[in-house]
C-alpha cells in the first residue's frame, strides 16, 4: 500500500481480499499460495478469521472454542504477519452469532430461547442472544484479546445482528430487559399490526444500534482512533428490516462500511449498482463502501467450492464500481479443487487499480430520486414486503433503467434536506408515513417539486393505523374511496382464470403538455394491466390519463371480448400540474409500478418512463443512443464527467447469471455542456481515446462497442495523455454527494 501515511488506513485501501477459513484449513493453509494471490490481484487489505464461533488463534478465553483442527497453530497470527510483511491492512473477521455444543452446555445464559425455553438452533450450533452476557462480556473480551496480541486495523463481524424479526427470544435477559424498557411482556405474535410486537421491534432496532456503537467504542479505546468495528451489512431493504438494521442511523457517521450482498436476487447485475448508490447516499462525504464478492457460485443454488463464471464476477464487480463500491474477492476455504476461481478477480482488479482515481470522490448526476423507507417496508410491507413495497420500487427502477434515466435512491427521511437536489421524487407505495415525512412530501410539492406516487400515499401512520389527517392523496388531485379491485401478488391463476385479465385505456382528457407521455405507445389506446387498483375520486382540475377496463374472459377465445362499460370508468392514472407547468404530480391508482417490477412488460416500462419524463423539463444531462438495456450511472468529478455504462441485458434465463460477455454497439453518448468546455473523451475499459463531436450545447462521444461494461471519461482538454489517472492510492479527499 502506498499513499499518504498520515491518512487513515481505510482511505488508502481500495481493493480487498478474503480467504474465509474453514475449520479444516489449519491443516493445510498454503501461505505461499495466498501471498501470491494477494500480490497478483493487487489488494490493499486482507480480511481473515480471528474468532467468534471458533478461534483461529490460541485463545485463552473460556468457552471461546478453537477451530476443530487448529491444534496449537496460530493461523490467524500467521496470516496477520504475512499481510503486514506485504504491506497490507488487516481486518479481523468475527462471527458472533452462534456457540458450539460445549459452550452451550456450560453457558446456558448465553442462548436465545423460544417460547418453550428451548434454545434456537442453527445446524449443529445454537444461537447467542444479543442481550446476553455473550454480547456484553464475552465478545468484548475476545476483541480485547485480539487487539492486545495482533493490533488489527479493524474488525468485521459477520452475523452480529442476531435473531431476525420472525423469532422472538424468550430468554431471561430479553424478558426482563424488554419489560424494564417498555413495561410490556414479550410479544406472542409476529405481526406489525400488534402494538406489543411493534414495541418489541423498535426495542430490537435500538439494541442493534447500541451493539454497533458500543463495539466501535471498545475497539477504538483499545486499538486506537482508526481501529474500526464494522458489522457486515445486508444490502436489500427487506433484509435490513428483517435483521433490525437501521442502515440510515448506522451509516450516518460511517467512515468505512462493509457490505455483504453476495446472494443476488432476481434483479440482475444492476442490483449491485443500486445497492451501492442507496448506501453511499446515507454515508458522509469521503467515506468508503466495500463489498464482499463471491468468487464461488452464489445465489440459488449455492456451491461454496465451485467457481463463478468469469463474466458474472466481472459484471458484479463492475456494477459495484458503478454504484461506488470498492471490490473485495471472497473465497470459502483455503484449498480448492476448482482452481478457476483464482483467476476470477484478476482482470477487474487490475483495471480497478489502474483507474481507481476515477472511482471515488465524485458526485452522482440525476434529476430523479426514488424514495425508499424501511419503516414502510416493515409496517406496510409486513410479511408481504416483497409484493407490497419491494416489487413496486423494482418496477420504477427497471422502467427508468430501460429508458436510460439515471435515478438516485433516497431515504424518505432525507427528503426534507436533500429534496432540492432533484426535479422529481418518486414514492412507490409509501402507504406508511410519519408526520414529519408527510410534511416533507407536502413541502416538496409546495415548493414546486414534481411528485410521482403510487397506491395509498400516507394513508397509514407509523403504527400502521389510519393516518389522523387521512391519506396524502389530496396533493395528487385524488381522494381514496376505500375500495379496491385486483390483486398485488404474482399471477398464479391458469389460462381460464379471468380475474387478472384487465387493461388500462387511454382517455381524451389530456393536458397539452402531457402528450409525450404516450409517445412510446403510439398505435394503441389500450395496454394490458393485470394489477391492483385503488378506487379514487378526482378533484376538479386534475386529469385522468387512463381508466381501468374491468376483467373479462381469457379462455375460450369466444369469451375474450370486452363487455360494454355500464358504469363510470375507474380512474387509473391521474395527473395535475401548476399553472406555470411546475409542480406536476402523478398518482398511480393502478399499481403499474408493481406490475412492471413483477412482469417486466415493455408497455408498463414505457408508460412509467413517459410519466417521469413529463416531469423533467430542460435538457437531459446525459443521453445514450445505441442497442441493449444499459444501466447508466453518470458522475461529475472536478471538471470532468465519469459515466458508467453497464450491460444489464437479460439474455440469460436467470437475471444475474451470464457465461460470456457480449460485445455490443456502437453507441453515442451525449453530455450536456452549455459552457462548451468539454472536448475530449476516453474509455477506461477499452483504454482508447474516443472521437467527440459538438452539437450546440451537447458534446457527443462515439463509442464503437462495449463488452459487459465501460466507463467513459469526458474532459476539458486531453487529460488521458496528460496522465491524470493517479497511480497508487488516493488520500480520501472529501467528495460531494
Ligand atoms: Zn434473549
Amino acid at each position: 500500500m502506498t499513499g499518504a501515511a498520515s491518512a487513515p488506513w481505510f482511505t488508502r485501501v481500495r481493493r480487498w481480499g478474503q480467504t474465509n477459513l474453514t475449520e479444516l484449513d489449519p491443516t493445510w493453509y498454503p501461505n505461499d499460495r495466498w501471498r501470491e494471490q494477494w500480490r497478483t490481484t493487487g489488494i490493499d487489505a486482507v480480511i481473515v478469521n480471528a474468532g467468534g464461533i471458533v478461534a483461529y488463534y490460541p485463545t485463552a478465553i473460556d468457552d471461546h472454542a478453537r477451530a476443530r483442527y487448529l491444534g496449537d497453530r496460530d493461523l490467524f497470527g500467521e496470516v496477520v504477519a504475512d499481510a503486514r510483511a506485504a504491506g497490507l491492512a488487516v481486518v479481523a473477521r468475527m462471527d458472533s452469532s452462534r456457540v458450539g455444543a460445549d459452550a452451550a452446555v456450560r453457558r446456558p445464559e448465553w442462548l436465545a430461547r423460544d417460547a418453550s425455553g428451548a434454545p434456537y438452533r442453527a445446524g449443529d450450533l445454537t444461537v447467542a442472544c444479543v442481550n446476553s452476557p455473550y454480547y456484553t462480556e464475552h465478545l468484548p473480551a475476545v476483541l480485547a484479546e485480539v487487539i492486545a496480541a495482533y493490533r488489527p486495523d479493524g474488525f468485521a463481524d459477520n452475523s452480529w445482528a442476531g435473531l431476525d424479526r420472525r423469532r422472538v427470544c424468550h430468554c431471561e435477559h430479553c424478558r426482563t430487559g424488554f419489560h424494564d424498557a417498555t413495561g410490556l411482556a414479550l410479544p406472542t405474535v409476529i405481526d406489525q399490526s400488534d402494538a406489543g410486537y411493534r414495541s418489541w421491534y423498535r426495542w430490537n432496532v435500538a439494541r442493534r444500534n447500541r451493539i454497533w456503537s458500543e463495539n466501535a467504542r471498545i475497539v477504538r479505546e483499545l486499538g486506537g482512533a482508526d481501529c474500526l468495528w464494522l458489522g457486515m451489512l445486508p444490502g436489500s431493504v427487506t433484509a435490513q428490516v428483517d435483521r433490525f438494521i437501521d442502515a440510515r442511523a448506522l451509516l450516518s457517521d460511517a467512515r468505512l462500511a462493509l457490505l455483504d450482498h453476495q446472494f443476488r436476487g432476481r434483479r440482475g447485475f444492476e442490483d449491485n449498482a443500486e445497492t451501492g448508490r442507496r448506501l453511499t447516499e446515507l454515508m458522509p462525504a469521503g467515506s468508503v463502501l466495500a463489498e464482499s464478492m463471491a468468487m464461488y457460485r452464489s445465489g440459488t443454488p449455492v456451491f461454496r467450492l465451485a467457481a463463478m463464471p468469469a463474466g458474472e464476477t466481472t459484471l458484479w464487480m463492475a456494477a459495484g464500481a458503478a454504484g461506488g463500491i470498492d471490490p473485495w474477492w471472497h473465497h470459502i476455504g483455503a484449498v480448492h479443487g476448482d482452481r478457476r476461481q483464482y483467476d476470477r478477480a484478476g482482470s477487474l482488479f487490475t483495471w480497478h487499480r489502474r483507474n481507481e482515481a476515477y472511482l471515488r470522490d465524485r458526485t452522482p448526476v440525476s434529476r430523479v430520486a426514488l424514495v425508499w423507507s424501511d419503516l414502510n417496508a416493515a409496517v406496510y410491507g409486513g410479511e408481504d414486503a416483497a409484493s407490497r413495497t419491494s416489487t413496486p420500487a423494482d418496477g420504477f427502477r427497471s422502467a427508468l433503467l430501460a429508458a436510460r434515466i439515471p435515478v438516485t435512491p433516497m431515504h424518505i427521511d432525507d427528503l426534507a434536506a436533500q429534496g432540492h437536489r432533484f426535479t422529481t421524487v418518486v414514492l412507490p407505495h409509501l402507504a406508511v408515513l410519519t408526520a414529519a415525512q408527510r410534511d416533507a412530501v407536502a413541502s416538496f410539492v409546495a415548493a414546486g417539486g414534481n411528485l410521482i406516487a403510487s397506491g395509498r400515499l400516507g394513508a397509514l401512520d407509523e403504527n400502521g393505523d389510519p393516518a389522523p389527517d387521512g391519506p396524502l392523496c389530496e396533493i395528487l388531485g385524488t381522494r381514496l374511496l376505500g375500495q379496491a379491485t385486483g390483486e398485488t401478488g404474482p399471477h398464479t391463476g391458469g389460462f381460464e382464470d379471468a380475474r387478472r385479465h384487465t387493461y388500462l385505456e387511454r382517455t381524451t382528457d389530456w393536458p397539452a403538455s402531457a402528450a409525450p407521455i404516450w409517445s412510446d405507445l403510439a398505435g394503441t389506446d389500450l395496454i394490458g394491466f393485470g394489477g391492483h387498483l385503488d378506487h379514487v375520486a378526482v378533484r376538479p382540475g386534475a386529469h385522468v390519463l387512463a381508466t381501468a377496463v374491468p376483467a373479462f374472459g381469457v379462455y375460450p377465445p369466444e369469451t375474450s371480448w370486452r363487455p360494454p362499460v355500464s358504469e363510470p370508468a375507474l380512474p387509473a392514472i391521474v395527473v395535475t400540474e401548476g399553472e406555470d407547468g411546475r409542480g406536476r404530480t402523478v398518482h398511480l391508482a393502478a399499481d403499474l409500478d408493481r406490475c412492471a417490477g413483477r412482469n417486466d412488460l415493455a408497455d408498463h416500462h414505457h408508460l412509467l418512463a413517459g410519466l417521469v419524463r413529463w416531469t423533467l423539463d430542460g435538457p437531459e444531462p446525459v443521453l445514450l443512443e445505441g442497442p441493449g438495456r444499459i444501466d447508466l450511472h453518470p458522475y461529475r468529478q472536478t471538471d470532468r464527467w465519469v459515466i458508467h455504462l453497464l450491460d444489464a441485458g437479460r439474455s440469460e434465463a436467470t437475471p444475474g447469471t451470464v457465461e460470456d460477455l457480449w460485445s455490443m454497439g456502437p453507441y453515442r453518448l451525449g453530455v450536456h455542456d452549455p459552457d462548451g468546455s468539454l472536448t475530449h473523451a476516453h474509455g477506461l475499459v477499452s483504454g482508447n481515446a474516443l472521437p467527440t463531436q459538438r452539437d450546440g450545447q451537447r458534446l457527443w462521444v462515439s463509442i464503437p462497442a462495449l463488452t459487459g461494461h465501460e466507463v467513459i471519461v469526458v474532459t476539458p482538454g486531453d487529460q488521458e495523455s496528460a496522465g491524470t489517472g493517479r497511480p497508487g492510492c488516493v488520500d480520501g479527499s472529501p467528495g460531494g454527494k
